[in-house]
Parts: C-alpha cells; structure tokens; sequence
C-alpha cells in the first residue's frame, strides 16, 4: 500500500469520494499538517486551495494560494495527461495519471474529485520539483545565505560555519582559524563619495579576498565594512600567509569611475580551540587582534595572544576615568610656543594632557581617540578653548593661541556657538585665537563642515590645517577653503638634513601655501640647521624643541611677557 492511504486511514478505494472531508482519525487540518505526503488541492478553474505543510515545504514559498495546477505540473498541462485530468471531472472517478514533459522527471500522480473540485497527490514523490524550480530553490536558498552585494556568504553562514568546524574542532591538529577583516578609512569613503561608491568599493574588496583563499576556506561579509575568513584543519602559518597576501592585495588602487582610491584592510587572526572553544569566544579573540592591527598603524596582521586583552582593559579602565577626569580637574593644558622666521614669539598652540591620578601623565594621542569613541570630546574640547583663552588673556595681546579641533567636535553641530560663547565670555580677540583642524574634519560631512568652517572664519577666527602632507593631502580642500597657514607635518621636517625628496616637498608646500596666500608653519623643528634651511626656503613659522618644547601656563606666561624673547629666539634661529 502507498504511504498516502495509510496516511489518510482509509482504504484505497475511499478517496473516490466526492468531498474533501475525510474520513477515518485524521481531520482535514491535521492532514495538511501532518501528512507525509505531497498533496494539494485546487478549485474547478484548477488554482490551488490547500496543499499539505510538506508540500510547502518542499516547493518553498512560490507555493501560495491561487496557484495553478499546471504552473505546479506543467506536464499535466497538455497531451493526453491534460484530457486524463479533465476526465476526473467530468465522471467523478479518481485517476493515475503519468505525468512527463519537458524538464520534469516522470512519475505518477493520482488525481481525485473534491467538493470543491480536485486532489492531486504524487504517487512518485517529488515531480513537481522539477529542474526549474530546483533552480529556484538553490538560488532562494543562495540568497539566504549570501550577501546580495558581494556574493559573498552572509552573516548567518558565518556562525552556522563557525559553530559547525568548532564543534568537530576536538584535536589540535584539527585546528581552525578566523580571519576578521576591516577595512581602513571605508567610512571616510561611503561618507565624501557617496554609497554607490561605496557599494563598488565593497564588491571589488570582496573580489580581492576570494583572490587570496586557499582551497577550502570560506570568506564571509557579515556587516558594513567587516569580512571574515574561516579556514580549517590546517597550520597556523596558513592562516597568516592569507591574511599577509590580503593586506598586500589592498596596497593597489581600486578604480572605481576611472578615480583610484586607496583603502586598506587590517586583519585580526585567533585560532580555534587554542583561544575560543565556542564562536563567540573566537570572534571576541579575532575582534581583539583586530582592534591591535588598528591601533598598529592598519593594513597590519596580528594574530591574538593574551597580553592584547590586558591592553584593552587598561584601555577600558582609561575609558572609565576619562569620564571622571574633567570633574576631577586632571586635564591640563601645555603652550609650545610658535615663532616667527624673525624670531618673534607669535603665540602658543595649547597640547591638553591628562595627568591620571595613578598611571601619571597620558599623551592626547592616547586618550582623545577613547574620548571621540565614547562622545566626550565635546565637552573636553570645550574645556580646552575655555582654559586656552582664559590663559591667552593674560599674555600681551599680540600673541594668538591655537587650539586643536577634533572632529567628533564638528558632529554635534554647535561648534560655532561654543566657540562664539567663549570668545565672548573670555573677552578674547576673536582674531586671536586660532583653530587647528586636520584633514579628516573635511573627509567627513564635507558639506557641513565647511560651512562651519566658513562661520568660524567670518567670527575673525584664524583656521590652519595641521599635519598637512601625511594623510590625503587634497588641493580640492585648499581651494574650496581660505585657510590662513598650513602646518607641514613633522614626518618631513625631521629627515631635512638628509633626505633630498623631504626638502623638495617642503618647498612645493611652502611654493602652495604662498601662492594661495597663506601662511606656512614647520612643526617638529628639532635643530638649528632644520630652522635655518626652512627660513632660507621662505617658511613663515616655525615650531618643535629647538624653538621651546611644550610648557606649563605659568612658564608660558613668563616667557611671552619677557620683552627679549624674541632676540634669544632670533640668536636660536640664526
Ligand atoms: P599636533 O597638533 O600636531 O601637535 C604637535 C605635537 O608634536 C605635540 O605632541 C607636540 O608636543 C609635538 N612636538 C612639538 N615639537 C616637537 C619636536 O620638535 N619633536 C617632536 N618629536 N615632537 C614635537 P602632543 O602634545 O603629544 O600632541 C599630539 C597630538 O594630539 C597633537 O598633534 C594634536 O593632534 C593632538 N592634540 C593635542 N592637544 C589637543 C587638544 O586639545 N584637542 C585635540 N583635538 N587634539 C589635541
Ligand atoms: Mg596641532
Ligand atoms: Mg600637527
């Protein structure tokens, strides 16, 4: 006897009754719902009503209501199947019905009369799953596994994957690796260009990790900018020859509308079980020596090791005190002094320090970054140009400060207001004060930006862009904002002595910069012959050790209300 009958509990001669309400212990919903079987019923214009959750199952959702019969057995649609099947309308009698055509495999199925019109079920399982809507199948079952930008496996592969190869991860030699992958400076990219650029650049990353897979690993996007590589059963050095050929595959352009554009990746690597038996214990680990290739410089490698996780709970424990540590009155500012090429003091840039009550003093390189992370940096940046100027009073009132802008303070929107706020409750000259900003002000939220910018400059407000020369370094900026100086960074000042291209660089910015009628300011000048080159090639300003090293407010003070100060930096100078 056929699965069906015993199925539906009755004897094979009963399904020639002319209503759907079947007999024997099964009800009608528990029989679409339970049966194992491959049946579906239509009205008389052949659309489907009800077809059993198996049925769902195996057709998937192109199974709705409405159906009709022949999209769902083509080959009952013409031929000698298509007059069998009109045949059990008209007298009522059930009927096998061969059905073959085209793409579908060939079996029988069984058609019967209803109340409201037919049953069908297949007496060959399975002929409705035909080549076609296998196809469908796979790529219904395609999409949901795989990212539909990159083509690349999606998020919910990834932890079936991962748990899948941790689960039979029981001997070393069996180890797995989890590759995760970051790309650098993407955001700065999706923000100044646009998605559909974005988008590009994504697809031809993802391009560029299937290109350095080895057989058998399996790459995965699961978020943004972030990939994934999962390897297993081989040595570790695999795992690190893949990640090093990936970085390098970053160092080359992507050309995306004829424009090259350079993004990095970053890889964090930890081994499976070695330093996670679980996958969410693996990625933590992967996700740590990611956050180290970060904060390495990017377009590094670093495999996880245990001391990474003492580093972030120090930087934890930071990220706690920094919260306390405008309260506590920790912050501190020092003043480096900025001198003319004539030797004149013109004023100080305020460095902000934090002078922790237990680990001693932290540079701001350390600390601004946790600060911008974690939406302080409004408020310690305000802290700055208040104690900034509320210093700058008190020195002769030829002399500017400069205050550095991050720019999570350019987010919030009400930079010009703080600033406008406390020149005024400061009393300072507006054109006293003068903002440093960087490049990565304008590579996000160009548009916002500038206008803040532009804002600022009407207040009277100096603006220079520091660090020029290191990151982007793009002429748009200079010619789509008045800067009033452009500070070469330190990076070519300090091989001068030495290095040919370092002085034929410094030339070009200082040639740029006068031109576009702005000034030029050389930080980190740490000799004699480095100040002397660079006033002989026309630098305006000069800054770094030789001149004076970062200072106490109360030193700064003294030292800008000292009526010589300016000769003995003319003798330092010369
Ligand atoms: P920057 O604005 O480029 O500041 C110059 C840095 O170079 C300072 O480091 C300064 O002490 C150092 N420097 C000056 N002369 C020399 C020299 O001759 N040789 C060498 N090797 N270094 C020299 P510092 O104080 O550690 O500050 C680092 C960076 O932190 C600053 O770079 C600036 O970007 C940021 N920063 C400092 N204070 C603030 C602040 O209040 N707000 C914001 N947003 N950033 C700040
Ligand atoms: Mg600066
Ligand atoms: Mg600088």
């Amino acid at each position: 006897m056929h699965r069906f009958w015993s199925t539906l509990g009755f004897p094979k001669s009963g399904v020639g009754a002319t209503d759907n309400t079947l007999t024997g212990s099964n009800t009608f919903p528990e029989l679409l719902a339970n049966s194992g079987e491959l049946i579906t019923f239509y009205d008389r214009n052949y659309r489907l009503t009800h077809s059993t959750a198996r049925f769902k199952a195996l057709r998937g959702p192109t199974v709705t209501e409405g159906a009709s019969l022949f999209d769902l057995y083509p080959g009952l649609a013409a031929g000698e199947a298509r007059v069998a099947l009109e045949q059990v309308l008209v007298d009522g009698q059930s009927n096998a019905i061969n059905v073959t055509s085209g793409s579908n495999r060939e079996g029988m199925v069984l058609v019967f009369v209803t109340a409201a019109g037919l049953g069908l079920v297949e007496l060959t399982d399975g002929i409705a799953i035909t080549a076609a809507t296998k196809a469908e199948h796979s790529k219904l079952l395609h999409q949901a596994t795989h990212d539909v930008l990159t083509g690349l496996q999606n998020r919910q592969r990834f932890s079936e994957r991962l748990n899948e190869i941790l689960a039979t991860n029981d001997n070393v030699r069996e180890r797995s690796a989890l590759l995760q992958i970051d790309l650098d400076d993407f955001k700065s990219v999706n923000d100044t260009l646009g998605h559909a650029t974005g988008d590009a650049l994504l697809k031809l990353a993802a391009n560029r990790i299937r290109s350095v897979l080895q057989d058998g690993d399996s790459a995965f996007r699961y978020a943004g900018d972030e990939f994934a590589i999962v390897q297993y059963g081989k040595d570790a050095s695999d795992a690190e020859i893949v990640a090093q050929a990936l970085v390098e595959s970053f160092k080359a352009p992507f050309i995306i509308n004829d424009m090259p554009l350079f993004v990095g990746a970053s890889v964090g690597i930890a081994y499976g079980p070695q330093h996670g038996a679980e996958s969410s214990e693996l990625m933590k680990a992967a996700d740590i020596a990611l956050y180290a290739a970060k904060r390495d410089g990017r377009g590094c490698v670093r495999v996880f090791n245990r001391s990474m996780l003492l580093l972030l709970e120090q930087r934890e424990n930071l990220r706690r005190n920094l919260r306390l540590a405008l309260e506590r009155k920790e912050l501190d500012l020092e003043y480096q002094p900025l001198v003319h090429a004539s030797g004149q003091i013109v004023g100080f840039e305020a460095l902000v320090r934090w002078n922790h009550s237990e680990i001693g003093l932290i540079p701001p390189n350390v600390f601004i970054p946790i600060a911008e992370a974690d939406g302080l940096m409004d408020d310690i940046g305000r802290w700055v140009l208040e104690e900034a100027c509320r210093q700058a009073k008190t020195w002769p009132d030829t002399l500017s400060v400069a205050v550095n802008l991050s720019p999570a303070q350019f987010l919030g929107g009400s930079l010009t207001d703080t600033v406008a706020q406390v020149i005024d409750s400061s009393g300072i000259r507006a054109d006293r004060l003068e903002l440093e900003i960087t490049e990565s002000v304008l590579l996000e939220q160009t548009v916002d930006n500038l206008d803040t910018l532009n804002t600022l400059n009407v207040l009277g407000i100096r603006i220079s862009l520091d660090d020029f020369g290191t990151h982007y370094s793009s002429l748009s900026y200079l010619k789509n904002f008045p800067f009033d100086s452009l500070k070469i960074d330190q990076y070519f000042i300090k091989d001068l002595d030495i290095d040919g291209k370092s002085q034929t660089i410094v030339r070009a910015i200082i040639g740029l910069a006068h031109g576009l009628d702005m000034m030029v300011t050389a930080e980190g000048v740490e000799t004699a012959r480095q100040a002397e080159w660079l006033i002989k090639e026309g630098c305006d300003l000069l800054q770094g050790h030789h001149l004076g090293r970062a200072m106490s407010a109360e030193r700064a003070r003294v030292f800008a209300s000292k009526a010589g100060a300016s000769l003995n930096f003319r003798q330092r100078i010369r």
